[in-house]
């Protein structure tokens, strides 16, 4: 799923390729990806595209009076073509057609139908309830006191960091990259973190998130592909060494994602349990 970093450079790229182009028409063909039907998707024939930004993990498309609203949840693709989409073309969700034959596209990839848009009056964006209920950014970092009373909750790190009302834009990659910076265990709590602790989580989400797109921001042109290249150091790198200490990374299997970190500088030493192998050996 794209985070942050990847929701933000997709932005500034769509930002700055499409910005100032007029819309022709529109199709919805992922019949239930269109979550509003009033405003209705036709509305926006002759409406000028006038940007694209991010809230949290999510883009706004501001198009004349209007707004589309976009959440990829895990597999979408938000996404500018050349040409116009087959009608064939299977994973397409909502299309809006340029008056200069390109089109901009919401795919998605995979079996499920989660990605989503929702069509609101641009002054409406704030007050709709995915982008009323997120907390601050991630990147950059709220401030110190902000970021003490975000993470004083008795929760495990893991969850309460990838929990969007409390902090936005950080994800199942993002998370284990930042907890690794950072020396501290996914299932530490955030109510009995000391100040330094908190600190390195802070510093530790503008490390990574800030690098990721200072990356992006060197390493992607124009358009950007379909599988951004991530600069991960232990997210999806299980059994490989750990890139500061050399200790093997672990993973814990969850049913849809798994959770990476080093032993040695984050649990003590401890391997955690893996559900997945001892539900396997029940
Ligand atoms: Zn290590």
């Amino acid at each position: 799923m794209p985070e942050l970093p990847e929701v933000e450079i997709t932005a500034r790229r769509l930002d700055r390729a499409a910005a100032g182009a007029i819309v022709e028409s529109t199709l919805a063909p992922g019949m239930v990806a269109l979550k509003t039907f009033d405003p209705p998707l036709d509305a926006l024939a002759g409406a000028t595209l006038r940007g694209v930004r991010r809230r949290g993990k999510m883009f706004v498309v501001e198009l004349g009076e209007l707004a589309l609203l976009v959440h990829l949840m895990s597999a979408g693709r938000l996404q500018l073509f050349d040409k116009r989409a087959s009608l064939r073309d299977r994973a397409s969700r909502i299309l809006i057609r340029l008056s200069d034959g390109r089109e901009l596209r919401l795919r998605e990839f995979g079996t499920q139908q989660r990605a989503w848009g929702k069509l609101l009056p641009a002054a409406a964006v704030e007050d709709d309830e995915a982008v009323a209920t997120l907390g601050p950014d991630a990147y950059p970092a709220p401030p110190a006191e902000e970021f003490v009373r975000i993470l004083a909750q008795p929760r495990h790190l893991h969850p309460l960091l990838r929990d969007q009302r409390s902090i936005a834009g950080i994800g199942r990659s993002w998370v284990d990259e930042i907890l690794w910076t950072a020396r501290l265990s996914p299932f530490r709590k955030g109510s009995e973190l000391d100040p330094d602790e908190v600190e390195r989580i802070r510093a530790a989400c503008d490390g990574c998130l800030g690098g990721a797109l200072e990356h992006y921001e060197e390493v992607i042109g124009d358009t950007v592909p379909d599988k951004l290249p991530m600069p991960l150091q232990v997210h999806r790198r299980a059994g490989e060494a750990c890139p500061r200490c050399g200790a093997k990374i672990e993973a814990v299997h969850f049913k849809d994602y798994v959770m990476c970190y080093c032993p040695e500088e984050q649990t003590g030493g401890r391997v955690l349990k893996d559900r997945r192998l001892s539900r396997l050996l029940k």
